[in-house]
């Protein structure tokens, strides 16, 4: 059974998540503040973490900064209506989804089988891509620039092997989206630009302009074909 970590501070909410979660068959954990997320986190490794940004003790963008330090867990951030910026940064920090409250349930439900999904996934036998000295390794999840380990995740990844497997096809942002969510929700396209700006942090070069990833002004990406 997967276990979900939930960190949400407002009793209603959790409560309501807890009970919608355990319903889709989950295992499900909630705790209240930040500062003891951290610590359950790292003890209790679960499949998955759905996290509130606003929380007493330590702040959600704190807690996911800690989480990504060390491992790649599959995220789900929670945000208020509003928190526009909150959102993009928590992406930026490697989040892999987020919802907006109020959201429904069952969207939260569908999101997080999704991400579970995309983390699980088991691609080909002996997928591997190769683009000028970046080495994608699929099955194994295993990404390589200039034969240098590159840690990324899930989200991040998913990314780069749909741009890297067809190299010179523009993607929309909408596309990549789709891409990345497995299913086609309502979505930000800004959340695209800053699972890019993460995954450029850790595979271009770090002066001057992307060789890998390129902007396609007004479309969206490509990966280059040389
Ligand atoms: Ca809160």
């Amino acid at each position: 059974m997967k276990q979900i970590l939930v960190v949400e501070d407002d009793s209603d909410i959790a409560t309501i998540m807890r009970d919608y979660l355990v319903a889709a068959g989950f295992a499900v954990d909630v705790i209240s503040r930040g500062d003891r997320a951290i610590e359950s986190i790292r003890t209790s490794k679960p499949d998955l973490l759905i996290l509130d940004l606003g929380l007493p003790g330590r702040d959600g963008l704190d807690v996911l900064r800690e989480v990504r330090r060390s491992d790649d867990t599959p995220v789900i951030v929670v945000t208020a209506r509003g928190e526009e910026s909150d959102r993009i940064v928590g992406l930026e920090l490697g989040a892999d989804d987020y919802v907006v409250k109020p959201f429904s349930p069952k969207e939260l439900v569908a999101r997080v089988r999704a991400l579970l999904r995309r983390a699980e996934a088991k691609p080909d036998a002996e997928e591997i891509l190769r683009a000028n000295d970046v080495v994608i390794d699929v099955p194994r999840r295993r990404v390589t620039v200039a034969g240098a380990d590159i840690d990324l995740t899930a989200t991040e990844f998913q990314l780069l092997v749909t741009l890297a497997r067809e190299p010179g096809r523009v993607f929309t942002r909408l596309q990549l989206l789709d891409a990345i969510h497995g299913v086609a929700f309502e979505s930000y396209e800004r959340a695209v630009d800053a699972h890019v700006k993460n995954l450029r942090r850790k595979l271009e070069p770090p002066t001057g302009a992307p060789k890998y990833i390129q902007t396609v002004y007004g479309v969206g990406y490509r990966f280059a074909d040389r």
